[in-house]
């Protein structure tokens, strides 16, 4: 299996019987910058491939009670602060490592967190007094039953205790699976390329999905480790293993690893990885517009011809082997359950033939993935400069810091402003990362200091140095945004000092975990790089359409009465323009159209 689209290559090739369209597939997955949700690919491979098509693509908004925040986000934040207090201090290490932590030490780690998290504003004082109780007892449970078993992973991998790392919510972004995630917890061993991936999980019931979406985690970190075949590392060698945990229940430790299976239901890793990297590579597929990387030519020859009559491009045909249902047929499992079963109702199930409304709906979800996949180019430039080989992090830097434009610090392409510095320092109490250098000599001229950096308002993502990580996606980072620019004496020179301030509640966390790791271990601060990613609003954006568009069409159904859509047709029958214009006024002024 190869690193481009490999997995869908084939299917393409079946599907269109020209070989031509395969190659084509392949070149529009390695050239493009969007990447797609690990929940989405977890869901799509171990759930029900639409409901992973409506999260990504079409930004579905599930019922209302799913999108409240959860008791699961809270346990999360405890749990992602919690963690490294227990690992990074020096008098819990050793217990933590050996399944020796008592009750006590935790309490105190949970407690602390759950002060913090309210202290620095992450979580809301009323929520989180209200849960208290409940979200307490449940972080403990879930770090004792972590604890108890970290002894036996250790061992059964041959991970050496002194070089172990640990770190919570982390974010990847891997343009080898064209997935981006952020990864609950994983004790790490970069030296011997070893890793336990941690997945949270409150619900009662163990599933499917959560054990693909584990997986999708463990792909990622052992791109993250540099194992030179990421794939054969999980699914063979299992070199990373990944497991769930949960409170309590039946199965509190939910693994189907080799070294430590917890339950007796079928689960072929083979198959599932399979089904991951075909997952990845179509819902990649999906949002991209293939135009962008393939001749006119080429993309007419990949049209087929559906079920229904309809030609389509054979790039955005969903492959088999990905699980799927029907609402119709399936009504108790897993529909019956299904977060988007109104919305598959409304988008999948449908025969209707399209209306104006539909297409104005699908070109602004077009026009907004290309929103989306420009946001993502700088990263894409970045992974591609950082395809080169060498042995350590700092050689991939010095190789990125070479090929861009040395004037005005800008990727080439993108255009997006990319800085290294000598030091970071974190302060909580300001919600900022102080980025530090000295003043280069171009930047010192005759008045004012002319300094070539990120720019002041711009989102930038902080990219730390870590000697293991070649790759400077799968490091540890931190997405904030430039808030000022000044210039400070330090040790007798001129510095230039960028703070990067956490504007919401997530990065605020992520400052929190990050400051938490550096009062024991401050290392990873030095020599950060920052370039400049703008903030991807585009979900939201996705969801906005899909509210209009579906409660658009249920008021029109629900206002237009016989007499009516009587009228509607006679116009309809009218010029485009006319139809559109008069659904869309129908949309603002139904009823006083009704008595017209
Ligand atoms: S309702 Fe059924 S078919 Fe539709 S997304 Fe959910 S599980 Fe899949």
């Amino acid at each position: 299996m190869g690193v481009y689209g490999l997995v869908i290559e084939d299917f393409i090739v079946k599907l269109t019987a020209h070989p031509k369209c395969g190659e084509a597939v392949r070149e529009i997955l390695r050239k493009t910058a969007h990447l797609v949700k690990a929940k989405s690919v977890a869901y799509a491979a171990g759930f029900c491939v639409f409901a992973a098509r409506l999260a990504e693509a079409m930004g579905a908004i599930p019922d209302l009670s799913s999108t409240l925040p959860g008791k699961g986000t809270f346990i999360h934040q405890i749990l992602a602060l919690a963690l490294p207090k227990l690992y990074y201090d020096e008098r819990f290490r050793e217990s933590f490592i050996n399944g020796r932590l008592s009750s006590g030490t935790i309490r105190y780690a949970v407690e602390h967190s759950f002060e913090e998290l309210i202290r620095y504003g992450v979580v809301d004082k009323e929520f989180a007094n209200k849960r208290k109780r409940e979200t307490i007892e449940n972080s403990c449970k879930m770090i004792h039953n972590l604890a108890r078993v970290l002894p036996l992973l250790i061992r059964e991998l041959g991970m050496n205790k002194d070089s172990i790392r640990l770190y919570t919510e982390l974010p990847l972004y891997s343009y080898r699976f064209h997935v981006i995630g952020v990864i609950d917890a994983i004790i790490e061993d970069p030296i011997r390329k070893r890793a336990i991936v941690v997945e949270w999980k409150t619900e009662k019931t163990p599933s499917q999905w959560e054990l693909a979406q584990a997986y999708v985690y463990a792909l990622l970190e052992a791109e993250r480790l540099g194992l030179d075949d990421p794939i054969k590392a999980v699914r063979d060698d299992e070199l990373i293993i990944p497991i769930v945990v949960r409170p309590g229940g039946d199965i509190p430790i939910y693994s189907v690893a080799s070294i430590m299976k917890t339950t007796k239901r079928e689960f072929d890793r083979i198959d599932m990885i399979n089904k991951i990297l075909l997952a990845a590579e179509h819902l990649t597929l999906i949002v991209t517009t293939p135009e962008k990387f393939i001749d006119r030519t080429t993309i007419e020859l990949c049209k087929i011809t559906g079920a229904s009559g309809r030609i389509a491009s054979a790039f955005r045909r969903v492959p088999e082997g990905l699980p799927r249902y029907n609402p119709h047929k399936h009504e108790k499992y897993p529909c019956g359950i299904c977060i988007y079963r109104d919305a598959c109702i409304f988008y999948i199930m449908s025969f209707e033939e399209s209306t104006e409304l539909d297409k104005y709906a699908w070109r602004a979800r077009f026009a907004i993935y290309n929103v989306r996949e420009n946001a993502l180019k700088p990263l894409k430039e970045l992974n591609d400069l950082a395809q080169v080989r060498v042995s350590e992090a700092g050689e991939t830097d010095r190789k990125i810091f070479e090929s861009i434009d040395k004037v005005e610090k800008k990727l080439h392409e993108s255009g997006n402003r990319v800085d290294y510095f000598e030091f970071a320092e974190i302060s909580v109490d300001d919600y900022t990362v102080y980025l530090k250098r000295p003043l280069s000599r171009e930047e010192v001229v005759e008045g004012p200091a002319n300094i070539t950096t990120v720019r002041e308002g711009k989102p930038v993502l902080v990219i730390f140095r870590d000697n293991y990580i070649i790759n400077p996606l799968l490091r540890l980072s931190f997405h904030g945004r430039v808030d000022n620019i000044d210039i400070i004496e330090h040790n007798g020179h001129d510095y230039v000092v960028v703070a990067v301030s956490a504007p919401n509640m997530p990065s605020r966390l992520s400052l929190l975990i990050l400051d938490t790791i550096a009062k024991y271990d401050k290392l990873f601060l030095e020599k950060p790089m920052a370039v400049e990613i703008n903030v991807d609003l585009t979900q939201l954006e996705l969801q906005a359409i899909d509210a209009y568009h579906r409660a658009t069409k249920e008021i029109l159904k629900r206002m237009i009465s016989k007499d009516l859509m009587t009228k509607i047709s006679s116009r309809i029958n009218k010029d485009r323009k006319e139809r559109v214009d008069f659904m869309l006024a129908y949309l603002f002024a139904g009823k006083a159209l009704e008595g017209e």
